[in-house]
Order: structure tokens, then sequence, then C-alpha cells
């Protein structure tokens, strides 16, 4: 097989293992890692149908992970997709209302996160091995609400490493933030900035390009990583479920042989719908990637104009874990529609940073033509979580709703009329007050483990057991800074 190497999109560091890549996290340019080629399958799909997940993520993830042996591939799918699943399917789908819902809620922090983050901290601690690695790592990452608790329940009292969340304070909904606080492990270390989450993630990146912060670290025998999707090792493991839903459709019998679906994915980041993208460029057969955005509908004005602008009001949600106007993962597409030229990327994300604004060529964006924007506002989520609720019974969260809101439009607008799996990334219980002023209307004063309970009654499903373990959980976390001072945070919670 092939060896595939990663380079940063902005060309400061080449030639990197795949486990260099995941160790290292963000590049040492501010670039982010991408393979030198993205590989085709060396199977035919058709072959996979109806084989477990754990089978699709080997004969997916071993074209990417190259340096990584069979053997160390495997233990790291088989402890990763286990138990901590609450359905042996891993990501089921289900069809509702003429669209199939790829749930990817099903891991231990009922969001789609812990799709990647249940095997992050294998592939991390792999990695370190293979590459000699003694220093601890310590992981920084920010977050918009999910990241946090699920790279914090792979991470915890893992050994050799060591764990620390930023939040937005305000940002996350509050079943979030407890979820964060009340987090368990000697290793971990949660922290609220006064700011919003691109605040948060911004000043993540500025520690990981402080040469003299790195220096200062491993003095202490500490290197750091993160496992924000900007790493390469969240990006692999996403492109798995893409490849199972539509062997699942096969399966079914809902596709012919080859026939292509689309993906629509309610995005922040970028990275899950980029999985998706890679997918498709990898043999999947997929027609459209429809790109879900909120009311932070930074995306669909870049997918409508080609031009990219976050010079605009931030807008808190009912989809927080949406809530970003620097999607960081739109860097890898951009390096990918300029014919993976680090040069122009550079040039843009220069322009990212100063001014705030960029725009693609014509060239470019002829380039991502599979993509397709829109946006759906608060009011329109609401309806859409009730409308589908009270056709079939199912409900959904409210980042699920974007997609599937926007996935409404996109069918009336363009008759298209090609299967379309819909990313199901949150269990309605998640933001379970929303969903459930959505289907109810006015909740008054209904405090929330009520509304819990109503939104159990409603769906006729249990409540998850991330939901009942924060009823009674202790309070273990209360840090906050500013964003200018989230360095020093880091070293005095290090003990450095
Ligand atoms: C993180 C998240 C998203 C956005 O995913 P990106 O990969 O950042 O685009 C959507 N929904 C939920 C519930 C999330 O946690």
């Amino acid at each position: 097989m092939k060896e595939i190497l990663y380079s940063s999109t902005r060309g400061g560091e080449k030639g990197l293992t795949a486990s260099q890549a995941i160790l290292k996290g963000l590049a040492g340019d501010g670039g982010l890692f991408m393979p030198d080629v993205i590989p085709a399958f060396d199977f035919d799909p058709e072959t996979l149908v109806g084989k477990p997940y754990q089978e699709v993520a080997w004969q997916v993830m071993k074209l990417l992970l190259t340096d990584y042996t069979e053997e160390e591939l495997r233990y790291c799918i088989e402890h990763a997709y286990d138990e901590k699943f609450d359905t042996e399917e891993i990501a089921p789908l289900v069809r509702a209302d003429g669209a199939y819902y790829l749930e990817l809620f099903h891991g231990k922090t009922i969001a789609f996160k812990d799709m990647a983050l249940s095997i992050l901290p294998y592939l991390m601690t792999t990695a370190a091995k293979k590459n000699g690695v003694t220093n601890k790592i310590e992981i920084l990452t920010a977050t918009s609400g999910d990241t946090g608790k699920a790279a914090m329940a792979g991470f915890a009292d893992v050994p050799g490493t060591g764990i620390i969340v930023f939040y937005p304070k305000g940002g996350v909904s509050r079943f979030q933030e407890l979820q964060m606080i009340t987090q368990k492990g000697d290793n971990t270390g949660v922290v609220s900035i006064h700011g919003n989450f691109d605040d948060a993630q911004t000043g993540v990146k500025k520690i990981f390009g402080d040469k003299a912060f790195a220096e200062r670290l491993a003095e202490n025998g500490i290197q750091l990583s993160s496992a924000n999707s900007i790493n390469i090792g969240r990006l692999v493991p996403q492109i798995v479920y893409y490849v199972w839903a539509w062997l699942k459709l096969r399966e079914n019998g809902e596709i012919a042989e080859k026939e292509a679906v689309n993906f629509c994915v309610p995005t922040g980041n970028f990275g899950n719908i980029l999985a998706a993208y890679f997918a498709k460029k990898m043999g999947l057969p997929v027609k459209k990637l429809i790109c879900a955005s909120n009311d932070n509908k930074v995306l669909y004005d870049f997918f409508t104009t080609g031009t990219y602008d976050r010079n605009r009001e931030f807008i808190l949600t009912t989809s927080p874990s949406m809530d970003i106007l620097i999607s960081s993962n739109l860097e890898r597409l951009i390096y990918l529609s300029a014919g993976e030229d680090a040069a122009s990327d550079r040039v843009l994300m220069r322009m990212l940073a100063s001014g705030g604004k960029y725009s693609i060529t014509r060239e470019m964006k002829k380039n991502i033509t599979d993509f397709t924007g829109g946006s759906a506002g608060q009011d329109a989520v609401a309806a859409r979580i009730r409308e589908l609720y009270e056709k079939t019974g199912y409900i959904i969260d409210t980042h699920t709703g974007v997609a599937s809101a926007v996935y409404e439009q996109y069918r009336a607008e363009t008759g298209d009329t090609t299967k379309t799996v819909i990313a199901s990334t949150a269990s309605p219980f998640k933001f379970s007050r929303a969903v459930m002023g959505a289907i109810q209307g006015d909740l008054g004063d209904m405090d929330d483990w009520a509304v819990i309970d109503l939104l159990k009654e409603k769906g006729g499903v249990p409540i998850p057991p991330a939901v009942e373990e924060i009823r009674t959980a202790e309070i273990r976390h209360n840090c906050e800074c500013d964003p200018g001072e989230m360095e020093e945070t880091v070293a005095k919670l290090l003990g450095l």
C-alpha cells in the first residue's frame, strides 16, 4: 500500500507520517495537515455491505493512516467502538419524512464528537509510542460545547496525557456546561473564558504558535496537541460513517449499486462535512454536499458568493455548537480548491487574520461545486422540529433541525430527488429545553429536569445515561479567565 504523508496547508511543514501529524495537531506555521494525496478506495464498496462498523472503519482508515500497523489500527478501532456506544450499529440510520437521519449521537457524551473522540486518544497514545515520545501530551481544546466533553471523556485518566478545555462562558447550553464542569479525571482541566468560541479557538491557536511557551513546556517534559477538528486524527475517523451510511442504504435496498446520495450536514467548524467530501474524493458515490448553517451563516454566504467575511455580529442561537464565525477546517477546502497550492492558501489566511475577509478566484469556486450552502434561522428550525414531530413522532435536536430545515428548502428549490442522508449530530436530550420549546411552545417555569422527563414521554425514548449522570454529579471545575490570559492559565493548571 502506498504511504501517505502529510503537509501543512501553508507549506511550512512537509512529509510527516500520519502518526506524527496526529501528535502535532496543528502545523508549526499555523496551517492544517493534509494528506499529500487523497487515496482512492482499494475495495469495491459493494463488498462491505452488511459488514460491522469496525470493519468498515478499518478498511477506510487504513488508507489514510498508513504508518499504523494493522494490529495497531485494529486495536484502536476495537477499543473505541465498543460498549461505550449504546447500539451495536454505532451509527444507526433512521428514515423519517423522506430523508435518512444518520444518528451520530450514540456515544458517551451523546453528540457526534464521540465518533472521532472515542478513537483519538488511542490513535494519539499509539502515535506517541511509535515515535518514541516520552513527554506528557497535554491536549488543549477550544469547544463550542460538545468537543470539550467528548474529548475529556476520551482522555480522562489516560496515562501520559492531560487535557484542558476552554469554552465560552454563556455560549454553551446549561446542560453542556454541566457536562464539562462535572468531568472526572485527575488529568482534566476546564476553563470558561469571557468571550465567544472564536476567541477561545484563536487563543488556543496562539498558544500553539508560541515557541517560547513550547520550550518552557518541553523543559517540564510536556508537549501540546489538539483534539479539535484541526487535528487530522479527528477528520479521518469521521469519513467512516459516511461510507457506513451509504452501505446501510444498500443493505436496506434503498439505493441501487453505485447510486449516488446527498449528505446534508449541520456545520460549524466545517470538520464534519469535510469528512463527507473526503469520502466522495475516495470514491463513495455522492452527489451534493449540503452545508447547513444557523444564523451565523458565514459559510452559506461563502458558498453563494465566493467571499468569506467574518465581519459580522456573532449571534448566540439554539444550536450553540454551530455558533462559529471562523470555520477552521474550511482552510483545508481552500487549499484543495487552489490545486493544493500552499502559497495561495497562505495569502488568503493572512487576509482572514488581518481584515477578517477574503475572496477566492473563479477557478477555485469552480472546484467546489460539489458543495451547496443553506441556512435556517432559529424560528425556522423550531418550526421544522415541530413539523417533523407532528408528521412522524421523530424528535431531532436543534443542530439536526438546522440541517433538516435546510434540506427541506433545498429540495423545494432544486427539485432534486436524490436520496439524502442528514447528519444527526446530537441527541435531543442535550438541548431538551430548546427542543421541547419548539414542540410544545412556552415551557413557563418548568425546570430542566421536568423538561427532560417531558421529552422522554413525548419521544418515547429512554433518557440516556449521560443525562442521568448529570442529575447527581458533583461540580469539580470553576476556573475562568479572559481570552488574553489563556496561556498563563494553562501554565497555572500545569503547575509551572
Ligand atoms: C460540533 C457540532 C456541529 C458542527 O460540526 P463541525 O464539524 O464543527 O462543522 C454540529 N452539531 C453538533 C451537535 C456539534 O456538536
